[in-house]
C-alpha cells in the first residue's frame, strides 16, 4: 500500500542532513558577521579623516590671527584629510569593482614585460624622491592572458608598498621570471620589514602593521588586499617573506596557461 511506497529517511540520512544544515548556517553567520564588521571597519575609517576636518575647520572658524600663512597651514592639513578620504573611497570602489568582475575578467594577451616597464617608469619619481634605488631585472620575455588594467593596479600596490615601507637611500629590485609554468613578479625591498606574528593578516581589508605609519605615507589599509584579490582571480597567488629591519619580498604568481573553461 501507499505507506510502502513512501521512502523512509533513516536516521544516518537525518544526521547527514542535520550536519550539512548546520554547516551551512555557521557559513551564513560567518558571512553576515564579515559583512557587519566591514561596514563598522569602513564607517570607523572615513570618520577619522572627518573628524580631522572638523577640528580643523572649528579651529580655523575661531581664529583671530591677522597672518594668513596660520589659516593656509590649517587648509593644508584640511585639504590632506580630504585626499585621504577620497583614496579610502577609491580603494573601496575597486573593492565593489572587483566583486563585480569575477565572473567577466578582461583577458588580453599581454607581453608583461612592457606592463612591468611601464609601471617601473611611472613609480620612478615616487622612487627618486625617497632617493630608492628601483630596478627592473627581466629574465626573459613573457606573454600571458591577464586582465591588463586590474594585474597593472595589483603590481602598482605591491611596488609601491615596497617604496612606501622603504627608508630613504633603500633598494626595490622587481624580478620577472618564469618558474613551474607560473609567471613570478618578484619584488624584494630592503625596508622595515613584517613582524613574523603580522605576516597572516596584512592581506585582510584595513589591516596595517602600524596604523600611523601607514596614514602618514597616505595609506588606506586596503591595498594589499586588493592585489590579493585580483591574483586569486586570476587563479594565482601572493606569497610573502619578510624580516623585520631587514626588509621585505613578495611574489605574485600568474599562471601561464589560465583555465578560461
Ligand atoms: P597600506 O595602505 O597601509 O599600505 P596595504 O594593504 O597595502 O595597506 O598593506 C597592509 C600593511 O602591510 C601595511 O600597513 C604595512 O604595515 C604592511 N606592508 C605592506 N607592504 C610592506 C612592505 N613592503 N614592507 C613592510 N611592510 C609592508
Amino acid at each position: 500500500k501507499l505507506g510502502k511506497k513512501v521512502r523512509i529517511t533513516t536516521n544516518d540520512e537525518f544526521k547527514q542532513l542535520g550536519s550539512a544544515f548546520n554547516i551551512m548556517s555557521t557559513k551564513l553567520d560567518q558571512v553576515d558577521k564579515q559583512r557587519k564588521d566591514f561596514v563598522a571597519n569602513v564607517s570607523h575609517e572615513l570618520r577619522t579623516p572627518l573628524s580631522s576636518i572638523k577640528l580643523l575647520s572649528e579651529s580655523l572658524i575661531h581664529q583671530n590671527e591677522d597672518d594668513i600663512s596660520v589659516y593656509k597651514d590649517f587648509l593644508k592639513n584640511i585639504d590632506s584629510e580630504i585626499d585621504r578620504l577620497n583614496n579610502i573611497i577609491d580603494d573601496l570602489l575597486t573593492l565593489v569593482d572587483l566583486d563585480k568582475a569575477k565572473l567577466n575578467l578582461e583577458y588580453k594577451t599581454t607581453y608583461i614585460n612592457y606592463l612591468l616597464e611601464n609601471i617601473i617608469s611611472n613609480l620612478m619619481p615616487l622612487a627618486d624622491k625617497k632617493d630608492i634605488d628601483l630596478k627592473l631585472i627581466e629574465k626573459e620575455k613573457i606573454q600571458i592572458k591577464i586582465d591588463q588594467n586590474k594585474i597593472q593596479q595589483a603590481i602598482i600596490n605591491i611596488i609601491h608598498n615596497a617604496i612606501k615601507y622603504t627608508p630613504e637611500g633603500g633598494k626595490v629590485e622587481v624580478t620577472l621570471y618564469t618558474k613551474n609554468r607560473y609567471t613570478i613578479i618578484k619584488v624584494k625591498d630592503n625596508g622595515i620589514g613584517i613582524p613574523k606574528e603580522s605576516l597572516p593578516n596584512i592581506f585582510e581589508r584595513f589591516y596595517r602593521v602600524d596604523k600611523a605609519r601607514s596614514r602618514n605615507t597616505g595609506g588606506t589599509g586596503l591595498g594589499l588586499s586588493i592585489a590579493y584579490q585580483i591574483v586569486t582571480l586570476h587563479q594565482g597567488a601572493i606569497e610573502v617573506e619578510s624580516e623585520v629591519g631587514k626588509g621585505s619580498t613578495f611574489y605574485i604568481k600568474i599562471p601561464n596557461d589560465i583555465d578560461l573553461s
